[in-house]
Parts: structure tokens; C-alpha cells; sequence
């Protein structure tokens, strides 16, 4: 499906398809929870990064965490004036794109199951609401995006 999506002050447009538009991966870590999720996590959805198109780029800043000394290759995408977080893209999974759930503007389907992960770096008073069929991992999941949508039968 095409995702279209918007930095709140609305200089920064995007749109970007998407095979795997289920926002069901709850990421717990850090920067996620620091840059993007106030509510203690946030939420990435796959796409397709061929297939990318940006309306007002030059109001962009790439950020890059420094994880464990070293700077990550993931650049995290947001809006200079607003701050909103757009998307993450890493160089080393070069026809990926991860849009935050938060930015877009296209209704998302609702995920039957969710993904919790990177538990291990939860903030105390971030409560996990997560029901029986959901997975919970202290670090990475053992399923990507795409494997998650073709577990479920889910792929658009
Ligand atoms: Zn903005
Ligand atoms: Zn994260």
C-alpha cells in the first residue's frame, strides 16, 4: 500500500510504498523511547526505499546514536523545525525504509499481534501491555518485519 506521511509542521511530505504497513513492532530501547515514542516505545514499519518521494527535504536532519561508543550507520530522519520523526534508513540495508508509525498520515491496518522488543532496555514506568499472542524479546526479535507479515498472512 502507499504510505503517506508528514513531519506536525507540515514542511517535510512523504510518501513511500509499503508491503509491510502493520504497525506491530513495539521498540522498548533507548533512543526510540528518547527521539520518537514518549509513551515509552516506538514504532517502525517497513517500506520500500526505491520507492521513496520527499516534498521539502532540505528541512531534514539526519541523526545518528552512538551505540556502544560507536556511531550506528541507521540515520534517523526528523524535521529541524518540529522535530518530528520521519523514518529510519541504514546504508547497509539499502532498499529498506523504516517510517515511524507516528509521522504518517494513511490510515494503518490493525495488528492482530505485536512485537515487543528490546525489553532489556525498557524505562522503569514503561508498562508492556501485552496479551498472550503477542512476542516479547529483551533485544531483537527473531523474525523481521516481512517474516512477521508472511507468519500472519498478512503481506499487501
Ligand atoms: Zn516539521
Ligand atoms: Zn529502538
Amino acid at each position: 500500500m502507499l504510505l503517506k506521511g508528514s513531519c506536525h509542521c507540515q514542511a517535510v511530505t512523504f510518501s513511500v510504498k509499503s508491503h509491510h504497513p502493520y504497525p506491530f513492532n513495539r521498540c522498548y530501547c533507548s533512543i526510540c523511547r528518547k527521539t520518537a515514542g514518549g509513551g515509552g516505545y516506538a514504532i517502525n514499519l517497513g517500506a520500500d526505499s526505491s520507492t521513496l518521494r520527499v516534498s521539502g527535504e532540505e528541512h531534514i536532519t539526519i541523526y545518528r546514536a552512538v551505540i556502544d561508543g560507536e556511531e550506528s550507520t541507521g540515520e534517523r530522519h526528523f524535521c529541524q523545525h518540529c522535530a518530528s520523526a520521519l523514518w529510519v534508513y541504514d546504508p547497509e540495508w539499502p532498499e529498506l525504509i523504516h517510517p515511524f508509525a507516528s509521522a504518517l498520515d494513511t490510515p494503518l491496518p490493525s495488528p492482530p499481534k505485536k512485537t515487543h522488543m528490546m525489553l532489556g532496555s525498557k524505562a522503569e514506568w514503561v508498562e508492556v501491555n501485552a496479551p498472550i499472542q503477542d512476542k516479547c524479546f529483551y533485544a531483537y526479535p527473531d523474525e523481521s518485519l516481512a517474516e512477521w507479515h508472511q507468519r500472519l498472512g498478512l503481506e499487501q
